[in-house]
């Protein structure tokens, strides 16, 4: 999960790539990072918390030059150190360098073992620093060689950007797992961002995504990145983005995330056509359910109405530590409209269902409150194996339908109907073009 954005070739580097973590927020809230390089040093500011607590003026004053990376990180149970937060900077023989990352390493035990039983000495549990590991103890005589054969022995999902005294490197890995796209900036160089929506903040235009296996660099040599086709390309962005993880406003590899949403809630309401129970409602579970739930009423003529209010001061809810908790922060995050639904019968559309505990509370929430019926819609297929790419899910052990029919969720969660997204109807939701990475669905782990 995580945001992380460039900023190469603006006077206002640090407050731009503020601003554009600010509008990836969604990506991860548990800590954030951004570092500048100015007259030959990288200054780094890192704290847990929003950025809009951590970027203060006091902080955006100190992180002066022309050029910025940042992160945000997306908290994952056992893992609250600010160790962890990023970038992780580091001294070595070129002078200093910076890094941020977006993606998991699938090698990277593997990796990091070899490095310690050479000696190295490792500061964090993350797997980017095994990168930095890499290229410090590489012997070539400029960065981005060093980079390419660091990367030679980095398997797994990953975006990264290196950020040196002088110049940023922009790497995506060959299947195109993470989101990353480039823009122009109008007052003046260039943004590199997980996601598009960051680009209205900052006024910078699209210029394209960053390609699958590519790597671009910014330097003062050229007045564009320099492209370099670091790897044969092997497409397969993560369908988990257009689900759940993207903010609907972005554009992630030609795909408006809101439309993606859309079709799949019609894919939806095509496939409950032949039934016979009749609704009053189609109501979104706030917000992740809300475009799937219009494009449900959109194709089916059964009115959209806000059933479910949501508190917005009430922060994620999906990696609280124990079951009771998660229970009470569904509770305190969602409040029925009892007036509205009294009595109705209702077709809830969420986004996905990953261990039940909130399509359960919801559908319970909702009875107490009078509704008469509660069929339950997921504009996803069953999750039945952990993602290792790099979005936070479960253990196997944990994911409800790996453990259970459909059925037998349906009783679990007490909906008097459920239906799931088929992965064909999910593929052609987004775009049936292209492969996608859907190993949470269907258990193709396609990253060896
Ligand atoms: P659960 O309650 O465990 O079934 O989780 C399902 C809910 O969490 C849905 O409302 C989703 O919108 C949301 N969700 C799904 N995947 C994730 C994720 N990786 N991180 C955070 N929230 C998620």
């Amino acid at each position: 999960m995580c945001a992380i954005v460039g900023i190469y070739g603006n006077d206002n580097a640090a407050r731009l790539a503020s601003l554009a973590l600010f509008a990836m927020q969604h990506r991860g809230q548990e800590a954030t990072g951004i570092s500048s390089s100015c007259d030959g040093k990288i200054h780094t500011i890192k704290n847990r918390g929003l950025v809009s607590d951590v970027f203060k003026e006091s902080a955006l004053k100190i992180l002066k030059g022309n050029m910025a990376i940042g992160h945000n990180r997306y908290s994952t149970a056992g893992g609250d150190s600010i160790l962890d937060a990023q970038p992780v900077f580091a001294k070595y023989k070129l002078g200093e360098i910076s890094i941020v990352h977006n993606g998991n390493l699938i090698n990277k035990d593997e990796v990091r073992k070899d490095l310690i039983d050479k000696g190295a000495i490792f500061q964090t549990g993350m797997d980017t620093e095994n990168l930095i590991h890499l290229i410090a103890k590489n012997t070539k005589d400029r960065l981005r060689d060093r980079i390419k054969e660091a990367l030679q022995r980095t398997v797994g999902a990953y975006c990264f950007i290196v950020q040196s005294r002088s110049k940023q490197f922009v790497i995506r890995d060959k299947y195109g797992i993470r989101p990353l796209s480039l823009g122009k900036l109008k007052s003046g160089g260039y943004i590199v961002a997980s996601e598009t929506c960051a680009f209205d903040l900052v006024d910078a235009t699209f210029v394209r995504d960053v390609k699958p296996g590519e790597m671009l660099i910014f330097s003062e040599d050229y007045d564009e990145p320099e492209s370099i086709q670091l790897f044969e390309p092997e497409f397969r962005p993560c369908a988990f983005e257009y689900v759940y993880f993207a903010r609907p406003d972005s554009e992630i590899d030609g795909k408006n995330v809101y439309t993606t949403r859309e079709h799949m809630g019609k894919a939806l309401a095509l496939n409950d056509k032949a039934s016979t129970v009749k609704y009053d409602m189609v109501v979104p579970v706030p917000d992740s359910g809300v475009p799937a739930a219009l494009g449900y009423a959109a194709q089916s003529g059964v009115p959209f109405e806000y059933g479910i209010i949501r508190n917005h001061y009430v922060g994620r809810t999906f990696i609280e530590p124990t079951q009771e908790m998660r229970s009470m922060k569904v509770k305190m995050k969602l409040s029925p409209m009892k007036s509205l639904i009294a009595g109705k019968s209702l077709l809830v559309i969420d986004d996905s269902i990953v261990r039940g505990t909130t399509s359960k509370r919801i559908v319970r929430m909702l009875k107490d409150a009078g509704a008469k019926e509660v069929h339950f819609r997921v504009a996803s297929p069953e999750i039945k194996f952990p993602c290792y790419y790099g979005i936070d899910t479960p253990n196997k052990e944990e994911l409800i339908s790996n453990n259970m029919t459909k059925d037998e969720v349906c009783k679990y969660i007490e909906a008097d109907s459920l239906e799931y997204l088929s992965v064909d109807d999910l593929v052609n939701a987004i775009g049936g073009d292209r492969n996608y990475a859907l190993e949470s669905f269907d258990g193709d782990y396609f990253v060896k």
